[in-house]
């Protein structure tokens, strides 16, 4: 029996190629593959700047540093979200705090992040990190009005959503990652992610000066471009060898044929969209008069995972498995996490995020998933749920 995983890439031979041409190329690391993968980022998601890096952590530290995240800086995010998109605030030595979720979308819940920011005195808090999770997209713009009225950044964690959206109340479609309402945005290019490039990551924003940073900061805060240096002109004048660390970065560098990959993969990442909501709509229809709860529909979702509500679930996970059938659950909380708890949160502190929890299971959900897998996943869980 072959076995279906809840996330994969999908490798064309046209991806081969472009890796094989980098390789055989002048560049291993950042050449001329970032900067296009970059410009064609920018692109497809409507921002001004992209910035290429490692991974999507790597993408979220950069982030924080780029905002002058510190000691005294208070953040706000979702307990239901990879770790990584609160770790980054502990990086910097920052404090992490959570919302409890919207029970129906599962995204950070607004009226909870307004409630702790109003039981704090006045600038308490500096930033609000939201994730378009599951590929649904977070209303930014009402989160944007939220932040200017406390004076907050906003880091969109869109690792789940490039190509997702949300109706702004001019109706307008609102692309995840467009900068126009989050000062940044990052994205993931994690095998099981939308773009896969091995690992890579992107952030993108529409600030000239947030977009020098990163750049910056990308490449162990060093630049070796003349207009920039900082140095008495006797020094700079040295020679043409001359360059400047001017802040304290890091390596964080994608390379050239991952570049050459994600620009390949962008090629199709309309198709892969469709394609995704597409098996969303037949797993949708296909449990609509069965116990299983779907995920609400939502025209803008780039559905990264498709996440039903159970209440047998670990039977069902172990029923699924032994017909090879791999789902998973996202995510175990992060505010249960043994770090956190150490850090003075512990059960009972978000119940709708815990209650998700329970019940959560992510099913096969995939640009190559066939039809016919995909009828077989729906026979299986319905053939649990339903008998
Ligand atoms: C995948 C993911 C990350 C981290 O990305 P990596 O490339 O694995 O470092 C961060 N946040 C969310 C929501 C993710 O899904």
């Amino acid at each position: 029996m072959k076995s279906i995983p809840y996330g994969r890439q999908t490798i064309t031979e046209d991806d081969i190629k472009a890796v094989v041409d980098v390789l055989q190329s002048d560049f291993l690391t950042q050449g001329p593959h970032i900067s296009t993968f970059e410009q064609k980022f920018a692109e497809y998601v409507g921002s001004k700047y992209a910035v290429a890096v490692s991974n999507g952590t790597a993408a979220l530290h950069l982030c924080a540093l780029a905002l002058g995240v510190d000691e005294k800086t208070r953040v706000i995010t979702t307990p239901i979200t990879f770790a990584a998109s609160a770790n980054c605030i502990k990086y910097c030595g920052g404090e992490v705090y959570f919302a409890d979720i919207d029970p129906k979308t599962f995204l950070l819940d607004i009226n909870k992040v307004k409630e702790l920011i109003e039981s704090k005195p006045k600038g308490y808090f500096h930033g609000i990190i939201p994730v378009d999770f599951a590929g649904n997209a977070v209303n930014l713009e009402e989160f944007k009005k939220l932040a200017d009225e406390h004076n907050l950044w906003i880091v969109e964690d869109a690792c789940h959503a490039p190509g997702g959206f949300f109706k702004d109340s001019h109706n307008i479609d609102q692309y995840c990652g467009n900068g126009n309402f989050a000062d940044l945005s990052i994205f993931s290019f994690h095998p099981v992610k939308h773009i896969a490039t091995g690992e890579g990551g992107m952030i993108t924003t529409n600030s000239k000066d947030l977009f020098d940073k990163l750049t910056l900061l990308r490449t162990h805060g060093i630049t070796k471009n003349a207009t920039e240096f900082k140095n008495s002109q006797e020094t700079v004048a040295q020679g043409p060898w001359y360059y400047e660390m001017q802040t304290l970065g890091y390596n964080y560098r994608l390379t050239d044929f991952q570049a050459a990959l994600g620009v390949s993969q962008l090629t199709r990442a309309n198709d892969n969209l469709s394609r995704r909501r597409e098996l969303a709509k037949r797993y949708d229809e296909a449990f609509k008069n069965s116990t299983v709860a779907t995920p609400i529909s939502v025209e803008g979702n780039a559905y990264h995972l498709y996440v039903i509500k159970v209440k047998n679930r670990l039977a069902l996970y172990e029923h699924l498995r032994s017909n090879q059938i791999f789902a998973q659950v996202h995510y175990v909380p992060v505010h249960l996490m043994p770090y956190y708890q150490e850090q003075g949160f512990k059960k009972g502190d978000f119940p709708l995020a815990e209650a998700y929890y329970d019940e959560c299971l992510s099913l096969p959900m995939y640009q190559s998933l066939t039809e016919q897998d995909q009828q077989f996943v729906i026979d299986t869980v319905l053939s649990f749920t339903e008998r």
